[in-house]
């Protein structure tokens, strides 16, 4: 099979400016179409976008094709697939990269069907195997699964934002900026008439210096309060596992992991929670890690730094009240 085709990357935009991953992605796509002996090209969609292409290029793009219209200022399921597929029939790149955003979880399968290829989504790493066949890797199983689309072209994944770094910029990159031609009309079915930003509460996650995450030991919403409790005290964010979303306990946002946020902070403390590797993928970037657990033999221990058995809530009320203690020493020294 050629290997000669680009590695892509849909690169993504909100109100002009783009977005961490997109950047993260075209380091990435740097490394595997290097081995490739391919280049890496990037498609980017949105209004007023002049700078953003060179952008892209200082990070590692050798071309950037871009759909520069008021239409495309925002994200538009059917027209952005219709340009994006269309150019990938021109183009035929070997890999296709996206960003497990909003956009990305939806662009990505609606392009993969179209072209009638693969997928692998929230994956944690990408590599190429002896056979220059993309290995796209997520956590299954209690380990890494890699998944490979050996037939089909291209080969499609997903990655979450802060999987890879942003790659130092090199502003004497050069490179090519390709207009892309935009239909006059956008297909009708559906349109993005507006994007709100919801406010989020709270300090964010994927800035944080501390982090508290809670998961099913909360038990209910009360246990789950308290541990919020514990991140307020701390001015941390918020962070949770999956069953604290689906007990409604707290929003998809603040979930941590493979299908959620990766977070990179100074402290991070673990509250109830087992540490399944879907979670503690989210948190490898962690300095220093603190596991509460009412189980002695509880996996998370073997993966923190500090762990504390005991019944969250009960421990947690008390190192709040510790906490508060010390600050209150803290402010009358
Ligand atoms: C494709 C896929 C993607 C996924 N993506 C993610 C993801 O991004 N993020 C994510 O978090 N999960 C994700 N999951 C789910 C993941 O596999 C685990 O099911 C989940 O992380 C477990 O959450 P938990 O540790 O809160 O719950 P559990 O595994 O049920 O652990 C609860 C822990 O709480 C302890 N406990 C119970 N009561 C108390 C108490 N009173 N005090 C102290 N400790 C107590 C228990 O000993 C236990 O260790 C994904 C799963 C799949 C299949």
């Amino acid at each position: 099979m050629e290997t000669n085709g680009p590695v892509w990357v849909i690169a993504e935009q909100m109100d002009c400016r783009l977005l961490a991953v997109s950047l993260q992605l075209i380091g990435q796509a740097r490394k595997l179409a290097d081995r490739l002996e391919t280049s890496v090209e990037a498609v980017l969609m949105g209004d007023n976008m002049d700078l953003q292409p060179q952008q892209l290029i200082a990070a590692g793009a050798d071309r950037v094709y871009v759909g520069n219209a008021p239409d495309l200022a925002d994200y538009q399921p059917e027209l952005y697939t219709e340009l994006v597929v269309n150019l990938a029939k021109a183009r035929q790149p070997e890999i296709v990269l996206i960003g497990s955003t909003a956009m990305g979880r939806e662009l990505a399968p609606l392009v993969a069907a179209s072209l009638k290829t693969g997928l692998t989504a929230h994956c944690i790493d990408l590599v190429l195997d002896e056979n220059n066949i993309l290995e796209a890797r997520i956590p299954a199983y209690g380990g890494l699964l890699s998944i490979i689309c050996p037939e089909k072209r291209p080969q499609m994944a997903t990655v979450a934002a802060g999987v890879f770094s942003i790659p130092e910029p090199d502003e004497t990159r050069t490179g090519e900026v390709v207009r892309m031609e935009i239909p006059e009309h956008l297909p009708g079915r559906i349109q993005t008439l507006e994007i709100i930003q919801e406010e989020s509460e709270g300090v964010p996650l994927e800035s944080a210096n501390i982090v508290v995450a809670g998961g099913a030991g909360a038990g209910d919403l009360e246990g789950w309060n308290i541990i919020a409790a514990l991140a307020k005290t701390l001015n941390a964010a918020l962070g949770s596992t999956r069953p604290a979303v689906d007990e409604g306990w707290t929003d998809l946002e603040t979930m941590i992991g493979q299908s959620g946020k990766m977070v990179a902070p100074e402290l991070y403390i673990g509250v109830g929670l087992s540490g399944e590797l879907q979670h503690m993928v989210g948190i490898r970037n962690a300095k220093v890690m603190v596991a509460v657990n009412n189980d002695p033999k509880s996996p998370v221990f073997e993966q923190v730094d500090y762990g504390i058995v005991d019944d969250c809530r009960e421990f947690v009320p008390v190192l709040i009240e510790k906490i508060k203690e010390y600050k209150e020493k803290q402010v009358t020294c």
